[in-house]
């Protein structure tokens, strides 16, 4: 056996790894394979905005109606389950061992190669709300995902919003208008910009965000989102 093999029985024999959906030990965290066939994977989905359809290879109705300033979201899971249960355990609970489970998963899951730019930009939090969370859980699953290629601060957060979970679709887009700002030393002209979240309902946020990046000049937009509701 090598040593390598040996520390690792021994790692888990004092640290056990639990499965998030039913608690067995496993042995890394995530999920037990009987779990892992439970998370909500997409099938069919809008091929702009990644919407759940009921068949494949077309555009919803709000992508026809008002195409958004985006080329494509890349998500493959729905904002359910187990699957928002980690998101969420994550988000408030610091649950940070789930950041490589959740990574893993989402790029076994996307159906195609992960999307590539020329940075990766996590949509940020206002300063107030950082200070009281502590991080920024877009901004530490766009690392797991992207490592340095994420850049800190090119886009801002100039406006204090408050949270869009109880909101309707309109009512989320008024929230989010005009709350962010390209930082004023950014190179964004000409970019092609991966734009990064947790999760995506409305898609208000995105974009928004993604107008104003492209009012700053970058050249392509595209989102890479964790889990999609609707
Ligand atoms: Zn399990
Ligand atoms: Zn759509």
């Amino acid at each position: 056996m090598a040593v390598g093999d040996l520390i690792s029985i021994l790692w888990s024999f004092f640290f056990p790894a639990y499965c998030e959906g039913c608690g067995k030990i496993i042995p890394e965290p995530g999920w037990c394979s009987s779990c892992l066939q439970k998370l909500p994977f997409l099938e069919y989905q809008c091929v702009r905005c990644g919407v759940p359809l009921l068949a494949d290879d077309h555009l919803c109705g709000s992508c026809l109606q008002h195409p958004p300033p985006f080329k494509k979201v890349y998500v493959s899971l729905h904002y359910e389950g187990l699957w928002a249960a980690a998101l969420r355990r994550l988000k408030f609970h610091k649950a940070f061992w789930l950041l490589s489970p959740i990574i893993k998963v989402w790029k076994e899951a996307l159906k195609g190669p992960i999307p590539q730019g020329d940075v990766v930009v996590p949509i940020p939090l206002h300063v107030k709300r950082l200070q009281q969370r502590g991080f920024n859980q877009s901004r530490l699953l766009a690392q797991e995902l992207y490592g340095k290629k994420v850049v800190k601060d090119l886009l801002v957060r100039v406006r204090y919003t408050s949270s869009q979970s109880k909101l309707g679709v309109r009512e989320r887009l008024a929230n989010v208008r005009k709350a962010f700002a390209p930082h004023p030393q950014a190179l964004i002209q000409g970019k092609k910009i991966i734009l990064f979240d947790d999760v995506m309902t409305s898609g208000a946020t995105v974009k928004e965000a993604a107008k104003v990046l492209k009012k700053a000049g970058a050249r392509e937009i595209v989102v890479v989102v964790m889990a999609r509701a609707g």
